[in-house]
């Protein structure tokens, strides 16, 4: 999978280099690439945002530079055959974007785009023919916002399915709406939202999702079961949260593991763990136990809920 991140703070991506997300970049799995919007801002102060229209406090982003950006991190694989587009390093291939990158001291550093001068000319390592069949031809664009729609589990499982997607990292009051009008008209562009607080900038926020989606990519994960028994997971999992988990000693401080985990008996092993998912997700998350769909509960589900005062149909719970 390869991800395009555009922001003003390349340097927050550092930890992409780290842990599951690290090795994945190594192996190749993903082929993340930052890139800094002031690259795009040609006046000596390289100017990315602006007073907004109708007063008030803040500044937005201005359009023309974020024009400029995307335009160059999805041109080249626009036009058929590849084509040089400044700002891009498309046209080096997939590997030669990490060759121009500058590594941070001593470990090595989230690849930051070096846009091509006005006038030079970056010499191509791969054929343009070569590089327009290793990419698809656009991304899928994604926006962090406050007002985007909900990321969700289900959302980041979509995503994993995609070969190309492109961060736009907004701050101040975010920005200019009509880059997004602009775009959707040629990518698919989806504003999101990682919860209901207002953050700083949408740099988090890429890091919360590229890691949400960047471990459901095969092999990113050891063990590629714990996806599917992970709390909100599609399937049997579906608006429920994982109960607790625990290791070696059996007991620790006086507290003991819970006999039935000790015993070797899956069923019942897998009988109580679904029954522990089910009493956190009642207590922890209401709204989502409301949401069951009760044709996916079993008997035994159903007696729990009724246990714990919890009526799944949606009118019972209305009332
Ligand atoms: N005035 C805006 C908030 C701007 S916060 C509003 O009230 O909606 C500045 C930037 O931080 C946003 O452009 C976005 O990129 C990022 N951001 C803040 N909170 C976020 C959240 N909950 N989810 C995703 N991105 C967020």
């Amino acid at each position: 999978m390869r991800l395009d991140i555009i922001s003003i703070f390349p340097e927050y991506f550092a930890p992409l280099d780290v842990s599951l997300i690290g090795k994945a970049r190594e192996r190749g799995t993903l082929d993340v690439r930052v890139h800094q919007l002031r690259d795009w801002a040609y006046d000596v102060h390289r100017t990315v945002d602006d007073t907004p229209y109708g007063g008030g406090p803040g500044m937005v982003m201005k359009p023309e530079v974020w024009g400029e950006a995307i335009d160059a991190v999805i041109g080249a694989s626009a036009i058929p055959g590849g084509g040089h587009v400044r700002g891009s390093d498309e046209d080096e291939g997939r590997d030669g974007g990490e060759a121009r990158a500058t590594p941070q001291a001593s470990a090595p550093g989230p690849v930051e785009s070096q846009p091509v001068a006005p006038g030079t000319d970056a010499p191509a390592t791969v054929e343009p023919t070569i590089v327009a069949s290793l990419t698809p031809v656009l991304p899928r664009m994604i926006v962090p916002t406050p007002s985007g729609r909900p990321f969700s589990q289900e959302l980041a499982q979509e995503l994993a399915q995609e070969p190309w997607l492109l961060f736009a990292c907004g701050r101040y009051e975010g920005i200019d709406s009509r880059v997004m009008e602009e775009y959707s008209g040629r990518l698919r562009v989806d504003e999101v939202s990682i919860g209901d607080y207002v953050l700083a900038g949408g740099e988090v926020a890429v890091l919360v999702m590229v890691e949400a989606i960047g471990r459901l990519l095969p092999g990113v994960l050891g063990n590629a079961q714990s996806v599917v028994d992970d709390s909100f997971a599609p399937g049997s999992m579906e608006n429920l949260v994982e109960g607790p988990v625990y290791t070696k000693p059996p007991v620790w401080r006086g507290h003991e593991v819970p006999a039935v985990l000790l015993s070797g008996h899956h069923g019942n092993v897998a009988r109580w763990r679904r029954d522990e998912a089910i009493r956190r997700t009642v207590r922890n998350r209401p709204e989502l136990a409301a949401a069951l769909d009760p044709a996916k509960l079993d008997k035994h589900d159903r007696k729990l809920l009724d246990e714990l005062s919890f009526r799944v149909r949606r009118k019972d719970v209305a009332n």
